[in-house]
């Protein structure tokens, strides 16, 4: 980034998007000191050529920014001690999509950059818009808080497609965000430990909103249905979104249909119905927010309506990893608490369930209502005596102990049973009793699904 080329820029956070962030920096010119409280982070980043040196000798009024890793308080409980001193000589501070965000209204105004933000569903709807351009032909760099550090991408062109998915603390840290299209999907209660209250947290969401071309908002919350009027009010365009009810600009779902409505008039667009990795009302949020964003960057219908059809899915997020005869086994293995296994219960009509492992507090009680769509539990892991207390008389269950033996036991039953099924692994718990991470644990999954007989595996 050439923005700050011959300018002194102090930056703190040696991470792995705080290093990109200071190697693209120092490539495009600037004098960059930069630091760590972890002195290993600092050795790696002098090893890479960066200048490094503790930021509290440096001479402050000279500093043309303090250029903050995400994970670093800004503000909430209290701001990081180079926060402080940047603000007392009035320094900006910013972060990496900020810098990305200044290299593009230079260089590439035209460069069409969709940023995503909500509580849940970010990874997923970022996910699916980069793949529908992807699939279209369309130059795509998917990136952001998800995946790649948004400074080691391509950097932006006109033909280039940019997807980017935003933490409210990169938000917090861009003040001059502007995306063509900016979406929010959702907002609950959720990282309040360092942004202090919802309406705080919201206030962050919503100038990525606030700021785009074209603003696409998730209706469905108090907050974002506020919002929405707020910055349409202000006179932004806005598309809104809605998996329960009719809009009148925007994109909006009726069980798996969805419909796209102009000016009050609603149009079918297309069933979500079979398509495996777009299943449950979430997903209808999330596959109207990506219509909406596609439409606002130019991609036609047809071309929307393959991208969804052809969407691989999130690995270990409801991915339907193999069938055999009509039953599906799905890796689920990022649901490490009952909420987050919910959208996956209540997705499937007739379930095999694996769950368990290191207990969350709470439990699984609140899914009770979802009970009735599982066949049979396999539960594994420190949480199986506890889950089993909860299932109770209500959902027959076994104690598998292992995921080996749960997976060699669902497929059993399901195979025998011979009807529309689920084998599905949404453990409701962390991993850690058994596995490093939910990523290992649902490469296990996979592993195990793949040593069945007679299954036809759909992921490599
Ligand atoms: P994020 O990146 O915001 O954490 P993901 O796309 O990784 O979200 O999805 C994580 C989990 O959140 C999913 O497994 C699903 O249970 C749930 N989820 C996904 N999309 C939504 C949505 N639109 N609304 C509510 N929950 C969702």
């Amino acid at each position: 980034v050439t923005t700050f080329a011959g300018r002194k820029v102090a930056l703190f956070g040696l991470g792995g998007s705080g290093l990109a962030t200071a190697q693209a920096l120092v490539a495009g010119g600037a004098e960059v000191t930069a630091w760590d409280d972890n002195p290993d982070s600092v050795a790696r980043a002098s090893q890479a050529g960066i200048p490094t040196g503790d930021l509290h000798g440096l001479d402050w009024s000279a500093q043309a920014a303090l250029v903050l890793s995400p994970g670093v308080p800004l503000t909430h409980p209290k701001p990081h001690w180079s926060v402080d001193l940047a603000r007392t000589a009035g320094v900006e501070i910013i972060g990496d999509v900020e810098l990305f965000v200044r290299e593009r209204r230079v260089h590439a105004p035209d460069c069409p950059f969709i940023a995503i933000t909500g509580t849940n569903g970010k990874s997923t709807t970022t996910a699916l818009i980069a793949h529908i351009l992807k699939a279209s032909g369309r130059d795509t760099q998917l990136g952001g808080n998800i995946g790649t550090a948004i400074l080691t991408l391509d950097p932006p062109k006109a033909e280039r497609y940019f997807v980017v998915e935003c933490s409210s603390y990169q938000i917090d840290l861009a003040p001059t965000l502007d995306p063509t299209a900016g979406i929010l999907l959702n907002l609950t209660p959720d990282h309040l430990d360092r942004h202090g209250t919802m309406q705080h947290y919201a206030e962050i969401k919503e100038r990525l909103v606030a700021g785009s071309r074209t603003a696409i908002v998730g209706v469905d919350d108090s907050f974002c249905a506020l919002i929405a009027d707020r910055i349409e009010r202000a006179g932004v365009p806005v598309r809104r979104i809605s998996k329960r009810s009719v809009v009148a600009d925007g994109v909006y779902a009726e069980g798996s249909r969805i419909f796209q409505t102009d000016g009050g008039t609603s149009a079918d667009f297309v069933d979500l119905d079979g398509i495996d990795t777009l299943k449950g009302s979430h997903n209808a949020q999330n596959a109207a927010a990506a219509i909406a964003a596609c439409r606002a960057v130019g991609v036609s219908a047809d071309d929307i309506r393959a991208g969804l059809r052809s969407f691989p899915g999130l690995k270990h997020r409801m991915q339907p990893v193999g069938r055999r005869g009509c039953v599906v086994f799905v890796n689920d293995s990022k649901a490490t608490n009952a909420d987050a296994a919910a959208p996956a219960l209540s997705s499937y009509k007739r379930i095999y369930w694996i769950a368990g492992g290191l207990p969350k507090e709470g439990g699984i009680a609140s899914l009770a209502p979802l009970f009735p769509h599982i066949v049979k539990a396999y539960l594994i892991g420190e949480a199986a005596p506890g889950f089993a207390a909860s299932l109770g008389e209500a959902v027959a269950y076994e104690i598998s102990g292992t995921l080996e033996q749960a997976v060699a036991h669902a497929s059993a039953d399901a195979a025998a049973e011979g009807q529309d099924a689920a084998v599905l692994l949404s453990p409701a718990c962390a991993s850690f009793d058994q596995y490093k991470n939910f990523e290992v644990r649902g490469d296990a999954f996979v592993s195990h699904v793949a040593t069945l007989d007679g299954i036809t595996m759909l992921v490599e």
